[in-house]
Formats: structure tokens, C-alpha cells, sequence
């Protein structure tokens, strides 16, 4: 099923997201804790693409197509395309074609360490290209990132959201959003968004966080403002594992109700390999998010 028909409704819905296995030996528990995912019956799963291809890339299509063939939940398959060729991307949306995939979530991707800026002449510079390329030669359904805290490359919140209508115009069905633990930042995007002509349906990308060291590598990944009041959990209960999980999933819950009793219907929730924090958010939305 195409993910834009399920966020066509106002009825509310839930995905969690998870990532493939670094290496061959580590798939079998990666595969294990997606099926366990999808067995909560979330609208739909998306699947990460490893930075830098290879092996980890084909990880993606399989976790994805597992997901799908053994408990009928739509997967999103994410492609980055910073370094690929044209020849690679049609490699893989023959592949996603072949399996039955048809939900892509196409990025750029981050630069690698070794570059800080797109070389002249790559074939994608940006994930409007992608989308408009994916777009032009199948009927998969594409969605997009985007950053309610502005994207770190991008000059400011007006040019990233200039940049995001170009992916849009290109063909970009939705977009979900990076992780953010305020909800009123959102809201303001969403207002800005829509003021600049943008309507597609927007998923709010929460992350439950479990543990401390997330915290860093969360701020590291997004630059996200923490609000006093997560700072203040951390403080309390980051030495404490269980307390932190219990109170992480307090906090990502809390931001979900607020988010959904504002109209903010589309749930995409971080879930990071981790069936139990995503029973524990499921079962916290069972009369809220009814799937
Ligand atoms: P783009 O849309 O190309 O934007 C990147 C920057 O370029 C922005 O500053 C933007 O304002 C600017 N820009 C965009 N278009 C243009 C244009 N036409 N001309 C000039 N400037 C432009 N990374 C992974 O490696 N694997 C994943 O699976 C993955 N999944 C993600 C899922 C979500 C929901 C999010 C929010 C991020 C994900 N990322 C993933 C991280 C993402 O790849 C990085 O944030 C990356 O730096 C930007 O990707 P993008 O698709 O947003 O790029």
C-alpha cells in the first residue's frame, strides 16, 4: 500500500523506524526486532539506508521486504543518493520493483567526513534530483526529510523551506520530520510550511530517548533544542537505565498526545531497533492512536 493513501485521512497513524545491521552477523538480530516491530501492527515501518551503500544497502531492501511479505506492513525504504550513480539508483528501484516495494523515502544523505562540499558533476546534488528522477521513471510513492529546526548546511529557516518546496514540485508525496523535543518548534514549521504553499501531510519524527549517551549523539545528528524540562530528566534519571527508559518513553508519549490533540495526526516514531520501547509507546496510544 502507497504511504500517501494511508496519510490521506485525518484518522491518526503510527510508524516506527528501524536500521539494518552493519555487518551479515548482525542481521539475524536486526530482522528478529523488526518482525517483532511490525507484529504491533504500526501503519507502516520504514528502514534506514546505511551511510556509504555496499553490503548495507541490500541489508535495507531484505529488512524491508521481510517486513512487508511476512506481516503485511508497508515498508519505506530509505535511499540516499550523495553517492551513488545513476546506474546504482536504477539498480535499486529495479530491486524495489522486483520485491514489491513501492514507498521510498529519498535523501541526499550526509556528506562523507572527507568532503565538505558536493562535488561538481555527481549525478544527484541534492534530494530534489533523486525525487524527480524516482519520479520520472516509476509510480512509487516518495517521500522527503525535512528539518523544523532548519537543516545545518542550510543559510536559514526561509531558503531550507524553499529547498523543501523544490523537492515537493518534484514529486515528494510527504515528508517526515527530524527528531524534535519541543513541540511548539513544530507547530511553527508547520505554519511555515503550509505559508509557503507546502500541504503535503508532514510526520512528526519523535525519538524516545532511553539512554544518555542518545542524548549526544541526538544533538550531534539534529543540533535540536533540548527544553529545560528533558534536560532536567536527564539530569534526574540519566545514571539510572530503567528510570531513564521509563522516563524517556514518559516524555516521547507526552509529546505524542500533545501532538495528536493539535491536529498533528501522523506519528513517526524513532524506534531504534527496540522492540520493547515501541510496545511500551504502542501500548500507551492504544485508545489515542487507533490503528
Ligand atoms: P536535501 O534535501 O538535499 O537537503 C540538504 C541541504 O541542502 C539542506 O540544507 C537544504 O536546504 C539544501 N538543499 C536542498 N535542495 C537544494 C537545492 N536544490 N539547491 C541548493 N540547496 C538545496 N541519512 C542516511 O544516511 N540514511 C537514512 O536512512 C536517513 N534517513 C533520514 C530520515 C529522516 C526523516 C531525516 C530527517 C533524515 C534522514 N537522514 C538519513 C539524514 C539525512 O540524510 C541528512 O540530514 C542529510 O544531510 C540531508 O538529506 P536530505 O535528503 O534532507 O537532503
Amino acid at each position: 500500500m502507497k504511504i500517501t493513501e494511508l496519510l490521506s485521512s485525518d484518522k491518526p497513524t503510527l510508524s516506527f523506524e528501524v536500521f539494518p545491521p552493519k555487518t551479515a552477523q548482525g542481521y539475524e538480530s536486526v530482522r528478529s526486532a523488526a518482525l517483532e516491530i511490525a507484529k504491533l501492527r504500526p501503519s507502516f515501518m520504514s528502514v534506514t539506508f546505511g551511510a556509504g551503500g555496499g553490503s548495507r544497502s541490500r541489508f535495507t531492501l531484505d529488512i524491508s521486504t521481510e517486513i512487508q511479505n511476512e506481516t503485511n506492513v508497508p515498508a519505506l525504504t530509505h535511499f540516499t543518493c550523495v553517492a551513488s550513480t545513476k546506474e546504482g539508483v536504477d539498480e535499486a528501484l529495479a530491486a524495489m520493483k522486483e520485491r514489491g516495494l513501492e514507498n521510498v523515502l529519498a535523501l541526499r544523505g550526509d556528506l562523507p567526513k572527507d568532503m565538505d562540499s558536493i562535488p561538481e558533476g555527481v549525478p544527484f546534488r541534492h534530494a530534489n534530483e533523486l525525487t524527480a528522477y524516482i519520479s520520472e521513471r516509476t509510480d512509487f510513492c516518495i517521500g522527503g526529510a525535512c528539518y523544523p529546526e532548519c537543516h545545518p548546511e542550510a543559510a536559514n529557516k526561509k531558503e531550507d523551506i524553499a529547498n523543501i518546496r523544490k523537492k515537493v514540485e518534484a514529486g515528494c508525496g510527504f515528508l517526515t520530520t527530524q527528531m524534535f523535543f519541543d513541540n511548539s518548534i513544530m507547530y511553527n514549521y508547520l505554519y511555515r510550511l503550509r505559508d509557503a504553499g507546502i500541504e503535503v501531510p508532514v510526520c512528526a519524527g519523535i525519538m524516545p530517548i532511553t539512554n544518555i549517551k542518545q542524548v549526544e549523539t541526538s544533538r550531534q545528528l539534529s543540533g535540536c533544542i533540548m527544553p529545560a524540562k528533558f534536560t532536567a530528566l536527564v539530569d534526574r534519571f540519566g545514571d539510572d537505565p530503567k528510570a531513564m527508559t521509563q522516563a524517556g518513553i514518559a516524555y516521547a508519549t507526552e509529546q505524542i498526545i500533545d501532538l495528536i490533540a493539535n491536529g498533528v495526526n501522523h506519528i513517526h516514531v524513532y524506534s531504534m531497533n527496540k522492540p520493547s520501547v515501541a510496545k511500551a509507546i504502542r501500548d500507551n496510544l492504544s485508545d489515542i492512536i487507533v490503528l
